[in-house]
């Protein structure tokens, strides 16, 4: 029995692979392509080294440059669509910042990243429900800084340090976050403003503040079934993590060395758990990281996860995207 249900676990923990396109800096500096998608369609993808040798990694899926906001989110979609069968579901972008993290979660306005398309996709379903299943849907938006929880539809700063508190049997929560009920996609979208905005409030570079926090967009869904009365709670979390860069040693000072700490330990921590749940292993150290305690109900038991990782094409960031495609790969 105890078998079955690791194996099943195993089995929810999907990694997809993303590389973005050579940036037109890139080219007129003279960067190459090092990254072989000959064998895209089959999940492998290569990386070259030295023109010759190559280092091939397995993937569910490989997205090359070419591969649109569209393409990727209909892979995501049925994942997705299982909170509303009351799954917990977890969906997160790692990779070295610059390479696609928020551009494959959030999108521009133009090209739409998973964020917008699912809750678009949630609200399409549950209008064609309405007849037999009745839904709630709820969303909150959170920042982890420094190990710090910061919630960013909160509309006056509280001076409490927020905290996770485990309510029953799988069920995590901060006391005190703002959970904002949400109708249609437009009030989403006012949801997402709110939580941008104020991510950019107190810090004076917002890229820079971006890439060494997780920004984690949590989609609470609650469902009665009107035929036979039955209800359930589900969680879909939606994170854009911080870079997965390392820090060079000039850098290795004061408050960013204190940031890069953090970072590493809470990524570093998100492998533990997934390995640990990947070898079944008896004790999953979800404690480690406000990351980790965060995400707890949604990784592992009968939940859904999904990781992208992000990568660059570039010779120039060829070690960073070894130690991704490494890290990723030990997940899976
Ligand atoms: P990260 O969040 O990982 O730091 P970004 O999402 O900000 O990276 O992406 C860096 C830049 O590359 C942005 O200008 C973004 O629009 C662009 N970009 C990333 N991925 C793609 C892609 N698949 N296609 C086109 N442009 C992309
Ligand atoms: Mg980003």
């Amino acid at each position: 029995k105890l078998h079955n249900i690791v194996q099943e676990t195993k089995g929810n923990i999907r990694v997809f692979c993303r590389c973005r396109p050579l940036s037109k800096v890139e080219t007129s500096s003279g960067f190459k392509c090092v990254v072989d998608f000959d064998g895209a369609n089959d999940g492998d993808i290569g990386i070259m080294n030295g023109g010759t040798t190559k280092k091939t990694f397995k993937f569910d899926r490989v997205y090359t440059p070419k591969d649109d906001q569209a393409e990727v989110y209909a892979d995501a979609s049925p994942l997705v669509t299982s909170v509303l069968d009351g799954y917990n579901v977890c969906i997160f972008a790692y990779g070295q910042t610059g390479t696609g993290k928020t551009f494959t979660m959030e999108g521009t306005e133009r090209n739409r990243g998973v964020n917008y398309r699912t809750l678009e996709e949630l609200f399409k379903i549950a209008e064609e429900r309405k007849d037999t299943v009745t839904y709630n849907i709820s969303v909150s938006v959170l920042e982890v800084y420094n190990e710090q929880i910061r919630d960013l539809l909160a509309t006056s700063p509280s001076s409490k340090k927020l905290e996770i508190k485990q309510a029953g049997e799988g069920s995590h929560h901060v006391p005190g976050i703002v959970e904002a009920k949400v109708e249609d996609i437009n009030e989403v979208w006012d949801a997402l403003q709110t939580g941008s905005n104020s991510r950019a409030v107190g810090s004076n570079n917002v890229n820079e503040h971006s890439s060494r926090s997780h920004c984690m967009l949590c989609i609470m869904v609650r469902a009665k079934n009107l035929i036979n009365g039955d209800c359930t709670r589900s969680k879909l979390w939606l994170v854009d993590l911080a870079g997965s860069e390392r820090l060079a040693k000039t850098d290795a000072q004061g408050d960013r060395l204190k940031e890069a700490q953090n970072i590493n330990r809470s990524l570093s921590a998100l492998g533990d758990v997934i390995s640990a749940l990947a070898s079944r292993s008896s004790h999953i150290p979800y404690r480690n990281s406000k990351l980790t305690h965060l995400l707890q109900d949604s990784l592992g038991g009968d939940s859904k996860a999904l990781m992208f990782v992000q990568i660059s094409p570039s010779d120039n960031d060829a070690s960073e995207t070894l130690s991704s495609l490494n890290f990723a790969s030990r997940v899976r």
